[in-house]
């Protein structure tokens, strides 16, 4: 048996699971918030049990000795060289990484040299990584991509028809997100199937706060809604999805304002806050438009129909569909969300069943029997990916 430690790194934050490979056993979960900030909170879940505790953590180094030596005091390890390999999310691997690969400095370089293409997250990813590698210098470091299930789609969808040099000089195109997501629930869907992963097209909606959808043909990705940014696609809690780029300087001159300041309420006050007013939360807008309010289920609708559209048009691209997954916050808990896409897609055939689709968290399937696509819900497990690649390369 092998402890291998997930890890999920933000600009004031770090995530982590402790995992009992290859058996894929939670021993432990929690999260450092406010890292570098007054009363940072350090929790750590124990047999169900949350314990906290506030402190000042001053970074990220301070977090991972911190979470070391609280794995120590609750005797979850007895000593350090217990935890096997450290398995980090990382946003963005460009073209240059394209598979989850151990991290050595020159990898870092690698990273460094591409913190243009998502700096919000690539930047605190390798904070993260740096930090384990400080206070466990002998334990192999692992990278895994969001954007690495992505790198099997082809030219013609990954390529934007901008200027090519843009692509040839400054790496502008498509490369999707989530992909680590994708990929767990789509080869889950096709074990529910009793499938091999080679055998079946998957259309997996991964609808939290970020969202995305993907096209998995015979398990690789051959399109996915986000772009060369989480930005473009569905709407989304507070990002707008794609948009008419035009939009951007006719309002720059309206507001009188910056392009970063333009982008910045692209990515933080559209999508359901923007267009509801109320809230970028779906549990708010689902029990606000029950109640009749009319932008909430706005909100709801427009992004139900732009999740259509992207279903329809990777059902023909693909050549036909298996099944139509459900994950993350919103697609495994928001049934009537659910119900609302499904119904939209009564000419391919898909068929929702609503007393089936009455679940949250669950894995299930919840099209009706006569349903020509069969639609699940499986909750995905990004830790779960992350700690299998790491228990792979750090074990051969
Ligand atoms: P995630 O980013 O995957 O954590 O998803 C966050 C989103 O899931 C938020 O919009 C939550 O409101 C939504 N969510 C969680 N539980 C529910 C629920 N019971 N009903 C509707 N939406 C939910």
């Amino acid at each position: 048996m092998a402890k291998i430690m997930a890890v999920n790194a933000g600009s004031s934050s770090l995530k982590f699971q402790l995992l009992d490979m290859p058996k894929e056993l939670l021993i432990t979960s929690g999260i450092v918030e406010r890292i570098g900030m007054k009363d940072s909170i350090f929790m750590i879940k124990l047999n169900g049990e949350k314990i906290e505790e506030t402190k000042d953590i001053a970074n990220h180094s301070e977090a991972v000795k911190m979470l070391l030596e609280k794995l120590i005091d609750l005797k979850i390890i007895s000593s350090f060289d217990e935890i096997e390999g450290v398995g980090h999310r990382v946003v963005h691997g460009a073209n240059v990484i394209t598979d989850s690969c151990i991290i050595t400095e020159k990898e870092i370089e690698v990273l460094e040299s591409i913190v243009d293409l998502g700096p919000l997250h690539l930047i605190p990813n390798l904070t993260g990584i740096k930090a384990f590698r400080e206070v466990l210098p002998h334990v192999k470091q692992v990278g895994v991509f969001d954007t690495a299930f992505h790198q099997t789609m082809a030219e013609e969808a990954f390529l934007y028809a901008v200027p090519y040099e843009w692509y040839e000089r400054y790496q502008v195109r498509k490369y999707g997100f989530h992909g680590t997501s994708h990929k767990y629930v789509s080869e889950r869907t096709a074990e529910i199937l009793r499938k091999k992963p080679e055998e079946i097209n998957i259309i997996v909606c991964h609808i939290g706060n970020g969202a995305s959808i993907c096209a998995v043909k015979q398990g690789k990705s051959v399109d996915t809604s986000m772009g060369f940014t989480p930005l473009e696609g569905i709407p989304m809690g507070t990002r707008s999805g794609s948009i008419d780029p035009a939009i951007v300087e006719y309002m720059m001159n309206k507001k009188n304002k910056s392009s970063k300041e333009i982008t910045n309420i692209l990515n933080k006050q559209s999508g359901y806050l923007g267009v509801s007013g109320l809230s970028s939360d779906s549990r708010d807008l689902v029990e606000a438009s029950s109640k009749g309010n009319h932008r909430a289920q706005l909100a709801i609708d427009i992004q139900a129909k732009r999740i259509v559209d992207y279903i329809a048009s990777y059902y023909v691209y693909m050549g036909g569909v298996d099944a139509i997954v459900f994950t993350a916050g919103i697609g495994e808990n928001a049934a009537p969300t659910r119900e609302n896409i499904i119904n939209r897609l009564g000419v391919l055939g898909a068929k929702i069943d609503t007393e089936r689709n009455n679940c949250r968290g669950v894995e299930r399937l919840i099209s009706a029997d006569d349903s020509k696509i069969k639609v699940f819900v499986v909750p995905t497990n990004e830790e779960v990916m992350i700690a299998r690649d790491t228990m792979k390369l750090t074990h051969h």
